[in-house]
């Protein structure tokens, strides 16, 4: 969506293809981080963006063995919002999409899934949807996630991920204060992400295991959950079916090569992320702006394309490389220890207990999660075509 806005905004007509109705899709994640909105802030959307409800975390905190600490710090960060904003991902997405259907170039089709790409020699001239239909495209950008059609032509390389997860929601008791709460207790890895009148729950598990402990029932898992985060207050009502636990693969691969000509890959297409440290949406966005950057101008002004196709993957392999290897540092130092279900108990490591202890170390992780590395500028020309005057863009019920 991000990629078809500044497309848009440089004069290319776009076609947005979504295979669903809606955006609500539940595993999407809801975190903005200050990168993306500095993007928002280039692009004069900001104050709009912060109108719609959402809540401000300025740092991050975990619970390790029933004890809190302080984890990273993004108060201080010098860019127009040192938070990150908690709005649900399809909010945010029916933001970009308001703000993009101001293009008279943008149009987005949904319930539009996309079956194939049509191929000439080999070169990607356009897609195929479900329905039969062929349409011609310059260029097709691939930002259909991590089972992306772009990857069955295109090599991937597999990291690895030591676990899966159970989502689930657990109401909330009006009033209480907002939020986000990571709990570590030995075998179990949870993330509470407040939703306002309902926390939105990751129950963590050692890849593998969710037919196992599907079979021991809701009321052994129940226990569990129960055990690991009394915050969520007694579950006997709220929890009666397992069919309540919604099980979600983690995946953490990418792309060795992202695009063919005509064919572009960003996003989990081109690099799946694993949920850890909450980034892969702001990847995602990064992506979408390098390549207008690098395509939208050249091609606004008729250019063949192809050959810059490159240059995306150049600018964006290393910060995927280096994100992805800080998660993958992080599965198979804490992650993976921690669900091994030999685990009996578990020793707080040093780097948590001085981050705990020293303010300004905590700067280091809030400035890596919240800016990432080689952070993206606006710099894809605008053709003025933005309409004016338009009603102010309301969110669609989802
Ligand atoms: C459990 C879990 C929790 C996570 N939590 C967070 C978090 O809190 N913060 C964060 O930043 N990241 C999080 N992530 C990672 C994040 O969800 C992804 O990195 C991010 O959604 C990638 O965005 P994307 O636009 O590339 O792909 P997606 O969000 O997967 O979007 C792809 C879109 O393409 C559409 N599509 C797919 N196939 C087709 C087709 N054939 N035709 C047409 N349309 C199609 C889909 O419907 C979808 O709308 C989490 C991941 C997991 C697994």
């Amino acid at each position: 969506m991000m990629a078809g806005l500044l497309f848009a905004r440089a004069g290319v007509r776009t076609l947005v293809l979504e295979k669903h109705g809606d955006f609500l899709r539940d595993f999407r994640g809801d975190t903005v981080h200050p990168s993306t909105m500095e993007i928002l802030s280039e692009l004069g959307l900001l104050e709009s963006f912060l109108e719609r409800p959402h809540n401000r975390l300025y740092e991050a905190r975990g619970t390790i063995a029933g004890k809190e600490f302080r984890l990273g710090d993004l108060s201080h960060l010098r860019t127009p919002a040192p938070f990150i904003a908690m709005m649900p991902q399809w909010d945010f997405l029916d933001f970009l999409r308001d703000e993009a259907e101001r293009y008279p170039t943008f149009a987005l089709e949904m319930k539009a899934p996309i079956a194939s790409f049509v191929e000439q020699g080999d070169r990607v001239t356009g897609v195929r949807l479900a329905d039969g239909r062929e349409l011609d495209a310059t260029l097709t950008i691939a930002a259909d996630g991590r089972s992306s059609l772009a990857r069955e032509m295109l090599p991937l390389k597999n990291l690895g991920a030591p676990m899966d997860v159970f989502w689930f929601r657990v109401p909330k008791p009006p009033g209480t204060e907002f939020t986000l709460r990571g709990i570590v207790a030995p075998r179990t890895l949870m993330a509470l992400i407040d939703r306002g009148d309902y926390w939105q729950v990751a129950y963590i598990f050692a890849k593998g295991m969710g037919a196992e402990l599907r079979a021991g029932g809701i009321e052994a898992l129940r226990a569990r959950i129960e055990k690991a985060a009394p915050i969520l207050g007694p579950l006997d009502k709220v929890l009666t079916d397992i069919e309540q636990m919604h099980l979600l693969t983690v995946e953490l691969d990418r792309l060795e090569r992202w695009h063919r000509p005509g064919l572009l890959a960003i996003g989990d297409a081109a690099h799946a992320m694993s949920p850890a440290g909450g980034v892969g949406i702001n990847l995602a966005i990064q992506d979408a702006v390098a390549a207008a950057n690098i395509l939208a101008g050249p091609f606004a002004a008729g250019k063949d394309v192809d050959p810059l196709l490159r240059r995306v993957q150049d600018r964006r392999f290393l910060p995927t490389r280096l994100i992805q290897g800080a998660q993958k540092r992080a599965q198979d130092a804490v992650i993976g220890p921690v669900l091994d279900p030999a685990t009996r108990t578990l020793r707080v490591p040093l780097a948590v207990r001085l981050l705990d202890r020293f303010a300004l170390l905590r700067r280091i992780p809030g400035r890596f999660i919240g800016l990432g590395v080689r952070r993206e500028h606006v710099r894809s020309p605008d053709a003025g075509l933005r309409r004016a005057g338009l009603p102010a863009p309301s969110p669609s019920p989802g």
